[in-house]
């Protein structure tokens, strides 16, 4: 069973924890970045201020979003190490569930993760959830991870 991506996600910070141990921490569900010069990825502050990246690529926020080239991230909990990831929104599928087509955990190479916000959490945070889900806690192997909506930004 893999755990499905919302593709909309929510501003807002949540917190991701186990429910048998102290496993926790807290994430936004996305991150955004824009591609400046020499490739570099000037991420988006939060709260939303375009400013820093208007005057780094020389563009207007307007023509940024109209060319596309906002790239989205979505977070991830890697379920071999329990670090979080961020994974390109492209290379989620359009089904929405990371399988062995997942790109690699940037710690421990490994490929399921446990999404901060998927689609049944982003419409309803303080619902469980259900108890057949790819979330066994990567750290004591036994609780259950789960999200709760934390504070907005
Ligand atoms: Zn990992
Ligand atoms: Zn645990």
């Amino acid at each position: 069973m893999t755990r499905r991506f919302t593709r909309r996600p929510s501003p807002g910070v949540y917190s991701v924890s186990c429910d048998a141990c102290d496993f926790g921490l807290h994430a936004m569900p996305a991150r955004a970045f824009v591609l400046g010069p020499e490739d570099r990825r000037l991420h988006l502050p939060l709260p939303f201020r375009p400013d820093s990246v208007e005057r780094e690529t020389g563009r207007t926020w307007g023509e940024i979003v109209r060319t596309s080239d906002v790239v989205v991230e979505l977070a991830g909990v890697c379920l071999g190490c329990g670090d979080l990831n961020f994974i390109l929104r492209d290379a989620v599928p359009k089904s929405g569930v990371l399988g062995a087509d997942a790109p690699p955990c940037k710690s421990c190479g490994g490929r399921r993760f446990y999404p901060v916000v998927g689609d049944r959490v982003f419409e309803w945070p303080w619902k469980r959830r259900p108890p057949d889900g790819d979330d066994v806690c990567p750290r004591c192997g036994r609780g259950r991870l789960v999200t709760r909506f934390w504070a907005i930004i």
